[in-house]
């Protein structure tokens, strides 16, 4: 069978719009829009109908009824009209069986999604089409009896034309791997829902002093509602390093609510110095995306004055958190100030570097978070270890180190749950006093 005997044996079955009928053709042909392939068919089925009729054959006559309904075609309701025939009013026009018009009100839906995301700043969008099952199923049938095999999916061409049409108004660009939103429209029940992707900004903090949390705490008491012992905030602590990261990103960007993700975290009581440690910032449902991120840095800055300072903000991409999170184990340096119980001999720090350097070390997980974490046995490496002594019981120790290291109990020993360790080679009782985070290595 010729294409254009297919197409008026669907048409003679059932009321198809250009677009339905031309979809079904979608692959023959290049560079033309479905509408058009189901016109040009119609036409022509209408020229062929034309001659049929005047060399008095009565398909002809048969045929040109049948466009002209179910084909919902002008020229054939012409072409009748010219000859006067009359069109039966039960074969009155009736919607398109696959689409039921609905392919006809795009520029409607598109008017109706632009006015919802009117607010929202994007460069990069995606459509998402919702059909009700019936109008699937019935797509399905008709594709089996007529044995389609070059067509276009109803769904392909919702999606395709509105993505088309608002790319046209906006300026914006359809995006199918990360787009800034998804825009989900049901052409049946003219639905439209948005789906705002998170706003990802990296950079790296430094925090200059003690006691400030990594992340938001909240009081074990109360689990956050507020109670009398963490006076009625609901935490612990009062600030964190992601709450004075976090809150001017999120007032920025109109979200809803942030994610906090860095490389490994330092002790509370540990400062985060040197270059800084690399962080991530989710920002779920924005409003807005173009932040001016050098000024929220100086915002940052100015606002957690003293305690956190941020740098090298930029945006970023959901990659990048499952890349920080193996970073964990990326090198480290720290510099920790060590007491001991008796006097240190400088000879004796000289072996505790050259013991340390180049080290495997045997940790089972510390008793101080061993409420919180499983009891297991982590061996980390020590790449460098380097001891200057400050005064007859004090000493301070740099070292670089694997990631995930519990420096403190590697001074301690942890009641010999860390091997080797500070107290343990010297055979002298030695405790962490003060410990920071030099730097965290990361390939970026
Ligand atoms: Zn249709
Ligand atoms: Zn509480």
């Amino acid at each position: 069978m010729t294409p254009l005997e297919e197409a008026l044996e669907m048409l003679e079955r059932h009321p198809l719009c250009d677009h339905c009928l031309g979809r079904q053709f979608a692959l023959l042909g290049h560079g033309i829009e479905n509408n058009d392939r189901g016109k040009a068919l119609k036409l022509s089925l209408t020229l062929q109908a034309s001659a049929f009729n005047q060399s008095k054959n009565a398909e002809g006559l048969k045929n040109l009824k049948i466009l002209a309904t179910n084909g919902f075609s002008r020229e054939a309701a012409d072409t009748l009209r010219r000859l006067k025939k009359r069109i039966s009013q039960k074969s009155q026009p009736r919607p398109c069986f696959l689409c039921e018009n609905r392919l006809q009100i795009i520029d409607d839906l598109v008017q109706k999604t632009l006015k919802k995301i009117a607010n929202y700043e994007y460069t990069t969008f995606l459509v998402g089409v919702e059909l009700p099952v019936a109008v699937e199923e019935r797509e399905d049938e008709f594709k089996a009896v007529f044995a389609i095999s070059y067509g276009e999916s109803i769904r392909h061409e919702f999606g395709r034309l509105l993505g088309k049409k608002i790319e046209a108004q906006t300026d914006k660009t359809v995006e199918y791997r990360k787009p800034d939103m998804v825009l989900i429209i049901n052409p049946f029940t003219e639905d439209v829902k948005i789906q705002v992707n998170p706003l990802f900004v990296a950079g790296r903090y430094r925090k200059l002093v003690r006691h400030i949390p990594q992340s938001k705490w909240f009081c074990s008491s109360c689990r956050g509602k507020g109670c009398e012992k963490c006076g009625w905030t609901g935490k612990l602590y009062p600030e964190s390093v992601e709450e004075l990261v976090s809150n001017q990103l999120l007032k920025a960007a109109e979200g809803e609510k942030t994610a906090f993700h860095a490389s490994g975290r330092e002790d509370i009581d540990a400062r985060m110095l040197g270059s800084g440690r690399p962080f991530v910032v989710e920002i779920s449902k924005p409003k807005k995306r173009f932040l001016d991120l050098r000024k929220l840095g100086e915002t940052i800055n100015d606002t957690a004055k003293g305690k956190v300072e941020v740098s090298n903000l930029h945006f970023t991409s959901k990659d990048i958190v499952r890349r920080l999170k193996k970073g964990e184990s990326a090198q480290k340096e720290y510099r920790v100030l060590m007491e001991f119980e008796s006097d240190v001999s400088e000879e004796g720090l000289r072996v505790l570097e050259e013991k340390l350097t180049g080290a495997l070390i045997k940790q089972q997980t510390p008793l101080r978070v061993l409420h919180r974490r499983a009891d297991l046995t982590r061996e980390k490496y020590i790449y460098e270890v380097k001891v200057k002594k400050l005064s007859p019981k004090k000493a301070e120790m740099k070292i670089r180190c694997q990631g995930g290291l519990y420096v403190k109990e590697l001074v301690s020993d942890d009641e010999g749950r860390t091997t080797p360790s500070v107290s343990g080679l010297l055979g002298n009782r030695a405790k962490p006093i003060k410990l920071d985070v030099l730097n965290v290595i990361m390939e970026e």
